[in-house]
């Protein structure tokens, strides 16, 4: 489509009537009209350029909602904050955002009142999201920061690599926007290619800042240095400006240097209390304080328009970071400069700065290297342009950053970096639960793997697969049936439902609407499944687990011990007895972030409860469910994720009693009791073996499971006796 004069000039008369702009700045007005045409797009423009107008502007022409995920709440809030002042319906979503307000925020979305949504890329996914999202009329979908998505960029991020799941948990694929400042062409490729974009519209103007001017002046001792940078200061004394230092240390003793000479001067590092983080960011963004010291901690989504120079005392530790930090001068347009001050004897304790952090990483040993390996040439990738630096002027220095970001190829040397890359991320993917560390230990209580009472230790991920153990240990004794209810209770809560009724819950546990909620023949109290519901509902809501991921602690401020409700006060019976049925009020926390398979949330899909032995429907005792819904679950979580990827057999062992420690056999987490009589005992204990074998035979007979064999070893009961069961599987259940 040929656009006209009279038209270009429309689209910017109709830009200004929600934004205060003269002109289009970049590739704005072509950004905005392919965003308009509902195609795919991937912009890299300058830090300032002006990416937000361009999904902005078409967001308000759209019929539906816009999402735009964001790496940093904050970010989120500045852009809602921005955007309301102009009259802008936009809000965001994230843990600071809570109740009424939340509520408010949903409920406008659903009505059209909320035209742009801000979120991080783990909400976009959850399923309490992806629930929600399902009823929105979704026109545009944009990624800010997008080159957190890719493992070599600046600031990978591992939920940015999982935001395709959404199209398939929600079956919608809108149009997308992808919007970065630094991204090499390597870079840049990957998030085409990880977001799976279809041909989009690709901007590439990500190195033109033409009213910076760089330079690089070397420095004998830090002595020098500072005389350099007393100098520089002399000759702009009205100008604002940022130092960037490598380390603390440096960053304290520049700050307190300057502030002795009466610069007006603020400092900004990470290890600072979140106050004066606060004060100081603030102080330099109104023009209080005229000069910032900082580490590069201060930096994405600084929008201060008039940062007239950006120092660095010490170099950054590669071409594309030092490019994002002198990237926040002259955000308005006018001439800034940008020094690096370069003291040759600093490579050394760069190097080993670099080693020490390489050692922190939690990856496995050829990603480490990798790592390793990129950093390193990275490093002397920013050495070599400082030691060059010195004769060069800013447009030859300029012109090295351009090749630089064209050129760098993170694969170069490693000829296997592809398929470990992609071996990485799709364990990311196909890790269906988000790693919050309450979810993983959720994840573990809910399988059946943990024996109450005691202290047991997970494995988690920390964000990028490092891994680390968390103990946990729940205060009140749960057993299988009460996380069956739990369960069940979300599930409801899920479809909507916000009253539960121990008959519904007693439908989803058996998978038979006609279940009924008398106690079966012959059995005890113990039996009564309106009782066993209504006292499951109550241990429930009391039950807390304690965290402690002191081992796991990283960095300052993390708290080590933590009491996590496994379904909160917001539950509450609707009458006092609490025969009547209960009221769910929000979701419960473990629940949060908590797996989505297929499609199910957490209940085991109805047509592998109907079993029927012998051709007779196993009655719904509660030890009969316990088994059906224990083998069930298990059939479920072994691991078909693995088995659809490589097309493999799996199998998978239950063990009832394990040799080692014959208490924490399954039977015991189950809870089913025992007679102390051995004859009895034995005769319990066979027709248990009975039972399960006829469940089983079922799931093979309905093609739900390839294989099982039933593991004999020795047991209290005697020799021979069953230990386990082994069940094989070709491919997905068919659930
Ligand atoms: P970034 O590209 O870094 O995300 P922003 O979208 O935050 O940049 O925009 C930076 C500033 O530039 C904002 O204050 C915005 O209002 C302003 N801006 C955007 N487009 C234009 C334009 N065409 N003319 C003038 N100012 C603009
Ligand atoms: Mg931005």
């Amino acid at each position: 489509m040929v656009i006209g004069m009279e038209q270009k000039t429309e689209l910017l008369t109709d830009v200004q009537k929600y934004f205060p702009v003269k002109e289009f700045r970049y590739s704005q007005r072509e950004i905005i009209e392919q965003i308009l045409n509902g195609r795919d797009v991937m912009a890299v423009l300058p830090t300032g350029a002006g990416k937000s107008l361009c999904y902005q502007y078409p967001a308000m022409k759209l019929p539906g909602i816009t999402l735009v995920v964001s790496p940093l709440i904050a970010l989120m809030q500045d852009q809602t904050t921005h955007l309301l002042k102009q009259n802008i319906p936009a809000a965001c979503l994230n843990s600071e955002v809570v109740g009424k307000e939340r509520r408010k925020i949903m409920q406008d979305a659903l009505e059209g009142k909320c035209k742009i949504l801000y979120l991080s890329p783990e909400r976009l996914i959850s399923p309490k999201f992806v629930r929600f999202a399902k009823q929105l009329n979704i026109s545009l979908l944009v990624i800010d920061e997008a080159h957190c998505i890719s493992l070599w960029g600046y600031d990978f991020r591992p939920g940015y690599v999982k935001i395709p799941r959404f199209f398939q948990m929600t079956g919608c694929r809108p149009p997308i926007a992808a919007f970065t400042a630094t991204a090499t062409e390597y870079i840049k490729n990957d998030v085409i290619r990880l977001l799976q974009m279809k041909e989009p519209y690709v901007v590439n103007e990500g190195y033109d800042r033409t009213n910076l001017t760089l330079s690089v002046k070397h420095c004998r001792t830090t002595m020098v240095k500072y005389r350099s940078i007393y100098a520089f200061l002399r000759s702009h004394p009205k100008d604002c400006g940022i130092i960037y230092c490598s380390l603390v240390e440096h960053v304290d003793r520049v700050y307190e240097k300057l502030k002795r000479k009466n610069y007006r001067v603020s400092r900004y590092y990470a290890e600072l209390e979140e106050e004066e983080k606060k004060k100081n960011f603030l102080a330099f963004l109104n023009g209080e304080n005229q000069i910032m010291v900082a580490t590069n901690a201060f930096g994405m989504g600084i929008d201060k328009a008039d940062i007239r120079f950006v120092l660095h005392f010490d170099i950054a530790r590669d071409p594309e970071g030092y490019y994002q930090e002198v990237g926040r001068a002259g955000r308005d347009g006018a001439p800034a400069e940008c020094v690096l001050f370069y003291q040759p004897s600093d490579v050394k304790s760069l190097f080993g700065m670099l080693q020490a952090g390489i050692q922190e990483l939690h990856y496995e040993d050829e990603m480490n290297r990798i790592i390793a390996d990129l950093a390193k040439r990275r490093l002397q990738a920013m050495i070599q342009y400082a030691e060059m630096g010195a004769d060069k002027d800013s447009a030859e220095l300029s012109d090295w950053i351009r090749r630089y970001f064209k050129e760098d190829d993170p694969g170069k040397g490693h000829s296997d970096i592809v398929r470990i890359q992609e071996q990485f991320l799709n364990r990311i993917r196909e890790i269906d639960v988000l790693y919050t560390n309450e979810t993983k230990v959720s994840k573990e209580i809910r399988k059946g793997n943990y024996c109450c009472g005691e202290v047991c230790t997970v494995q988690v991920s920390r964000e990028g697969g490092k891994k680390w153990t968390v103990d946990f240990i729940l205060d009140q004794t749960l057993d299988y049936f009460d996380l069956m209810v739990a369960d069940a209770v979300y599930t409801l809560w899920c479809w909507g439902k916000t009253k539960v009724y121990p008959k519904n819950i007693l439908t989803l546990l058996s998978g038979d609407e006609n279940a009924t909620m008398k106690p079966t023949q012959k059995t005890k109290e113990g039996n009564d499944k309106r009782l066993c519901i209504a006292e499951s509902l109550e241990k429930m809501s009391r039950c807390r687990i304690r965290i402690d991921w002191s081992k796991g602690k990283i960095g300052r401020g993390i708290v080590d011990e933590a009491f996590v409700p496994v379904l909160e006060g917001n539950f509450l019976p609707l009458k006092k007895d609490g025969k009547n049925g209960y009221r769910v009020l929000d979701t419960p926390p473990l629940y949060q972030y908590a797996e989505l398979t297929n499609g199910q949330f957490f209940t085991v899909p109805k047509n592998l409860l109907e079993v029927s032995v012998n051709g007779k429907k196993l009655p719904h005792s509660i030890e009969n469910m316990k088994l059906k819904h224990f083998l069930a679950r298990r059939l479920i979580l072994s691991s078909p994720v693995r088995a659809q990827y490589s097309g493999k057999q799996m199998s998978t062992i239950i063990r009832f009693i394990s040799e080692k420690q014959s208490r924490k056999g399954m039977f015991e987490i189950l809870d089913l009791d025992w007679t102390e009589n051995p004859y009895l005992k034995k005769r319990q204990w066979n027709t248990r073996v009975e039972k399960i074998v006829g469940i089983l035979e079922y799931y093979k007979a309905q093609n739900k499971l390839a294989y099982y064999e039933l593991l004999r070893g020795e047991t209290e009961l005697g020799r021979d006796e069953v230990l386990g069961v082994k069940l094989e599987y070709y491919q997905v259940p068919n659930i």
